[in-house]
């Protein structure tokens, strides 16, 4: 049996009805490559990437019974980022105000181009 819990026939199924083609350029969807982000016994995460485009998609699978049903959602981030950011917690209008506050430090647009130094 697939660890995930999920049958590979049907997920394939599933992933190829979301995805015919590349939502980005319409590249066919034998240039799509997609690695698992994380699963569970009912549930996977997967990263799909364009080799035409280099655009991206996170897909959700699950299964609802004998079915198993997808979302997608377009995205900018990579396989690691999206492992990454799946651990993060969600912006709160304190960390907005908070940065607003930090921005306005005389020191704050020297310091921001610093960071990627
Ligand atoms: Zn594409």
């Amino acid at each position: 049996m697939h660890p995930s819990g999920l049958n590979p026939a049907l997920k394939q199924e599933a992933l190829g009805k979301l995805l015919s083609l590349c939502p980005h350029c319409r590249a066919l969807a034998s240039q799509l490559d997609s690695v698992v982000i994380n699963e569970s016994n009912n549930a996977e995460l997967v990263h799909v990437r364009c080799r035409t485009c280099q655009g991206s998609v996170v897909a959700l699978l699950f299964s609802t019974g004998p079915l198993i049903s997808s979302i997608g959602l377009i995205t900018d981030l990579t396989p690691a980022d999206a492992v990454k950011f799946q651990q993060a917690t969600e912006l709160t209008e304190d960390d907005l105000f908070s940065l607003h506050a930090w921005l306005q430090q005389p020191s704050a647009s020297g310091d921001l181009l610093a960071i990627n130094r």
